[in-house]
């Protein structure tokens, strides 16, 4: 790799294989476990990640878009690969192309499928679809089971669409009170019954992202939907494989991350050292001022890495194993740490934005606290400047 300025993030093996393990076993193995590694793996590398979770075992795979899913193809020739974001015009070819299984529900959706499926002589039932039933979450998915059964009828047996997965998303598996997820699992399995009614049996059923797998009782109720139908269930978790439980309540949470591994540390280097005096400011705006004097770190990261400049004057990093704040604004391109508590600081020493240094630790979860967003915005915020390494 070219040698680069002193910000990297550290992506973990064995964080990876634990939480992948963690997962399937929630599930006890019973239904399948695709991998969400879309967003670049939530900001962790999803052609580096991928692999890693293919040797493990992971078959399938979710990513947003085409774009994302041809990357993937590349080092995971013989993956599975869901779709979940629809498709545009023009994509239809390299889906089929790629052997890419879209997530549709609009009929446009079927009407650039069936096109391309012709124009390239493709005989009946070649494109395997997973169709989306919206059960509550009003965002992508059919939303009537009029539409439903109009779709459905689009895929006759001399149609070249297959329809090989049905699958829905929940909006608050996380929240058990009031339990909106059963009402969008009865939803669902009335979905379920109008296509099998039309003649259809999806080999998979899926639902459920990192939090689905942790609530045994919904659990419960997919894996007897999924025997009705005949069909495999599979679930969908993102976050937990990058080690960072869906918020249930805070207790859950520490116990669910006593487990889960955070997978990827962010950290830096000091490069630069000062000392101003008590009354002078540091950093635009002069937003610090300094009580006593002080010593001034500099970190080359700012919000052009990802760093949230909500950060200003209260986030912090660890320095030698202790933490220590954010002086100032963050910037651009840069940060300024006051070290003060830390006199034998040096240039060169290995700073940490997220992960552990001598028993101190900062989390994603730290980092959406303090900005008022979740760890899924923090981590897939990280930009592409900084370079990933896998340790
Ligand atoms: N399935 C769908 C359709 C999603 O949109 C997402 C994430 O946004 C996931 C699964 C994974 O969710 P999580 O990261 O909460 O496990």
């Amino acid at each position: 790799m070219m040698p680069t300025r002193p910000v990297w993030a550290e992506i973990s093996r064995s964080g990876l294989l634990n939480n992948w393990k963690l997962l399937r076993s929630a599930v006890h193995n019973e239904a399948d476990v695709m991998a969400v590694v879309k967003a670049d793996a939530y900001g962790h590398n999803a052609v580096a990640c991928a692999p890693l979770l293919e040797r493990a075992g992971a078959k399938w795979f979710g990513v947003t878009c085409v774009t994302e899913a041809v990357a993937l193809r590349k080092v995971c020739p013989d993956a599975r690969i869901l779709v979940m974001s629809g498709l545009w015009g023009g994509e239809a070819g390299a889906i089929i192309e790629h052997r890419l299984a879209p997530q549709v529900w609009e009929p446009f959706h079927f009407d650039l499928l069936e096109k391309a499926a012709l124009a390239l002589g493709l005989g009946p039932r070649s494109v395997a679809i997973h169709l989306e039933i919206d059960t509550g979450m009003s965002r992508q998915g059919v939303r009537s089971f009029d539409e439903l059964e109009k779709l459905l009828a689009r895929c006759s047996a001399e149609s070249p669409i297959l329809v090989e997965g049905v699958m829905t998303h929940f909006s608050a598996p996380e929240v058990l009170e009031p339990d909106e997820t059963q009402s969008q699992i009865a939803r669902f399995t009335t979905a379920l019954d109008v296509v099998a009614k039309q003649g259809h049996h999806p080999v998979w059923i899926h639902a459920g992202n990192s939090a689905t797998a942790f609530v045994p009782q919904h659990l419960e109720t997919l894996k007897k939907l999924a025997q009705k139908h005949s069909a495999r269930l599979m679930l969908r978790p993102g976050l937990a494989l990058y080690g960072y439980s869906p918020r249930f309540t805070p207790h859950s949470r520490d116990a669910m991350n006593r487990e889960l591994k955070p997978v990827l540390a962010w950290k830096t280097r000091i490069v630069s050292i000062r000392t101003i005096e008590a009354g002078e400011s540091a950093g635009y705006n002069m937003t610090f001022r300094a009580s006593r004097r002080t010593t001034l770190a500099l970190i080359p990261v700012g919000y052009a890495d990802g760093l949230n400049r909500l950060l200003s004057n209260c986030g912090s990093a660890l320095v030698r194993g202790k933490k220590v704040p954010i002086a100032g604004r963050v910037s651009m391109d840069q940060t300024i740490l006051d070290v003060t508590d830390i006199p034998q600081v040096e240039i060169g020493d290995e700073v940490v934005l997220i992960g552990e240094q001598g028993g101190e630790c900062i989390t994603a979860y730290d980092l959406a606290d303090a900005t008022g967003t979740i760890p899924y915005e923090v981590t897939c915020a990280i930009n592409a400047r900084v370079p990933r390494l896998l340790v």
